[in-house]
């Protein structure tokens, strides 16, 4: 498991670099292709499957749709659902406690960069963990994932390997925001036993997961604000 959350940190180190490169060598047409690929592979992949769907079990969809959006997330290079999922349960569990394992009041740094290596708990996440396709996804993620960088490769080339890299550099950011910002700045609704916000930027950057506050007063619901944009593709097309 130690071993896991190391390659995943990796992951996250080359997600960077690959959007640092991005930056100062791809043009507007690149870009434009980088920010599709960050909606698909953050929205649908992250948040709509990743977290709503597999880790919080807000929704139900059709199983194809659900092992297709699976695909999708690990693209996003943050590792399998089932690692995902049980560290982000341990974060709700110990939500700005000592065993939070990314809460920004024991280290910003530490908990905007640092997030994959903290030890996290695979009991949190027992349902997934007992799922045939998920447990196929957690054990060969990482040879998954670079077969399919190397057919980008093969097929269309480096730029798109780097492309898609970069999408996915923008996805950790996306994911740190909301472990950090939004539990720092903001506006409170629910005063409930953590210091979560609900923040509009963060929200609106981040296809509506910065409504973060509501989000922890109630983790059951898929839709966390009137103008969370993946609650409304949920409500309208997934469920
Ligand atoms: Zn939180
Ligand atoms: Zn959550």
């Amino acid at each position: 498991m130690l071993l896991n959350q190391k390659f995943i940190f990796s992951l996250q180190i080359i997600a960077y670099s690959s959007l640092i490169y991005a930056i100062f060598n791809f043009t507007l047409s690149q870009w434009f292709i980088i920010l599709c690929l960050y909606f698909i592979i953050t929205c649908l992949g992250i948040i709509i499957c990743y977290h709503r769907l597999l880790t919080h079990r807000s929704f139900k969809t059709h199983p194809i749709i659900e092992n297709i959006l699976t695909l999708v997330g690990c693209f996003a290079l943050q590792g399998s659902p089932i690692s995902w999922g049980s560290a982000h349960l341990t974060h709700h569990k110990y939500a700005d406690l000592k065993k939070d394992p990314h809460s920004p009041h024991f280290g910003f740094l530490k908990a905007w960069f640092g997030s994959p290596l903290a030890k996290i708990d695979i009991l949190q996440i027992r349902k997934l963990n007992r799922n045939t396709y998920q447990k196929f996804i957690h054990k060969y993620y990482f040879l998954l994932v670079s077969i399919t960088y190397l057919l980008i490769f093969y097929y269309f080339g480096i730029e798109y390997n780097l492309m898609l890299c970069s999408a996915s550099g923008l996805s950790w950011i996306a994911v740190s925001m909301v472990n950090t910002i939004t539990h720092m700045y903001g506006s409170r609704k629910y005063n409930i036993n953590n210091k979560s916000t609900n923040n509009k930027l963060i929200a609106f950057l981040t296809f509506g997961e910065g409504y973060h506050n509501n989000h922890h007063h109630a983790p059951q619901n898929y839709k966390f604000s009137n103008n969370d944009i993946s609650g409304i593709i949920i409500e309208k097309y997934l469920k």
